[in-house]
């Protein structure tokens, strides 16, 4: 794994044989004999702040029941969660619902 390297350029006559990476300061070719290219993402979050949900940068802000600071707003999975992965979303949607329904029974709910 090289880290903070940024690909320049692919090379190769016909086919793939390397990547230029700007590193350092500098670049370096690495061979290989594909590329795959992640593109990333750009998180949505700006109708979020215009709903006056608290946030910790891209992260909604939201306690252990998964409240956000808006009442009866709760969050759960990648919003809230620095661990992006399926265990985390589905912990965080399991007591973000919990709460919901709980929040729904009240005053009933003891
Ligand atoms: C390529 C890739 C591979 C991954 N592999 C793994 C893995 O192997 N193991 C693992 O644990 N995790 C993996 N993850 C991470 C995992 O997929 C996420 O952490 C998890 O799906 C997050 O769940 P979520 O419910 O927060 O969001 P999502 O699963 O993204 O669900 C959000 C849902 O909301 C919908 N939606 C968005 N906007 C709106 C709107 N305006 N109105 C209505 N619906 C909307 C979307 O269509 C989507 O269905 C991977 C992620 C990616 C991108």
């Amino acid at each position: 794994m090289l880290l903070n390297a940024e690909v320049d350029r692919i090379v190769g006559k016909g086919r793939v044989e390397g990547v230029m990476l700007r590193r350092d300061g500098g670049t370096s070719e690495v061979g290989c004999g594909n590329v795959l290219v992640c593109a990333g993402s750009v998180p949505q979050e700006e109708w979020l702040r215009g709903m006056g949900i608290a946030m910790d940068g891209i992260l909604v802000k939201a306690g252990p029941d998964c409240a956000t600071s808006v009442p009866g707003i709760f969050a759960a999975g990648d919003l809230v969660s620095r661990i992006k992965r399926i265990p985390q979303a589905l912990a965080t949607g399991e007591a973000a619902a919990y709460s919901a329904y709980k929040l729904l029974k009240d005053p009933y709910w003891k």
